[in-house]
């Protein structure tokens, strides 16, 4: 099977050294293996994606020497596959629709009788007041967000979930991976947001089995959330892919960088005279 992975960049803001270490260790991976290496542009999240951030991320890429097929992969134009599998889902008798607001999910989370809040790969974990006792009939709404009755869902699969892990979640976790627990330490996770169509969880893996990715290559950050991944293919009928997390480039403050930090844009190195055999050594490879 050809080796094929993927960057999957959010059109938010400027790509900075952290986005730089894994992209190129994605196609350092794809072109020592003969396989492919796939740009994608993860622009479900309409209302913060900009055509000219994307510009940014193809030009930064050319310019750090990455290649990649196209047409590329767009979120934004594959709302109608999100939903074909969320009606799947509904009809599963997995999904419901919740109305609460982010404060009436941080009020039910720190309400006395149910301690600390208690935060998962996907904020802060839902207390489960939309949860209906049975599954909802009729016809699945739109106009608000759809939740994943987690303990439904882990019930409906008939046996162990697992990943393997060929480089190293944030404590050390590598090798074969079984989640668990996951109704208390995951939760509810939203699988469509109101006015988005569907959430990152759904399409990250819709699109990874759509691109027959065989190795998802990414930040530690989102190593929580491979196992929410892991239970769609499961629920879904897909395939897993062999997943590989690596470390986060931090600043001197320790600090993860993010896309506010602009002084670690590529773009500003770039219009600094860096060159991107530069960018490779300040990154370590
Ligand atoms: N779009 C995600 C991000 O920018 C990455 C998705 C992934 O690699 O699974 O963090």
């Amino acid at each position: 099977m050809t080796f094929r992975t993927r960057f999957a960049p959010s059109p938010t803001g400027p790509l900075h050294l952290g986005h730089a270490f894994s992209a190129i260790t994605a196609y350092d991976m794809a072109t020592a293996a003969g396989g492919i290496f796939h740009l994608r542009i993860d622009d479900i999240d309409q209302s913060r994606s900009r055509p000219a951030w994307e510009a940014q991320i193809f030009d930064d890429l050319h310019w750090l020497g990455l290649s990649w097929p196209m047409p590329v992969l767009r979120q934004s134009e594959r709302l109608p596959r999100y939903c074909d599998a969320l009606l799947r889902l509904w009809d599963m008798g997995l999904l419901y629709s919740c109305s609460c607001t982010r404060a009436d999910i941080r009020a039910a989370a720190s309400a006395p009788q149910e301690g600390a809040p208690l935060h998962g790969p996907d904020g802060l974990i839902y207390s489960g007041t939309c949860r209906p006792a049975t599954p909802p009939k009729g016809v699945m709404p739109i106009d608000s967000a759809l939740r994943l009755d987690m303990a439904r869902a882990l019930a409906s699969v008939s046996s162990p979930l697992a990943f393997s892990e060929s480089g190293e979640g944030p404590n050390g976790e590598t090798g074969s991976i079984t989640p668990h627990n996951m109704v208390q330490t995951v939760g509810d996770v939203v699988l469509a947001r109101r006015a988005m169509g569907a959430s990152y969880h759904l399409s990250v893996v819709i699109d990874d089995a759509d691109q027959s990715i065989t190795h998802v290559i990414r930040g530690q950050d989102l190593f929580a959330a491979t196992q929410i991944h892991v239970l769609l293919q499961r629920l879904l009928d897909l395939p897993t892919p062999l997943y590989h997390h690596h470390g986060l480039i931090r600043d001197a403050q320790g600090k993860r960088l993010a896309k506010r930090d602009d002084a670690r844009a590529i773009k500003t190195y770039r219009a600094e005279g860096a060159s991107p055999a530069k960018i490779r050594q300040m990154i370590g490879l």
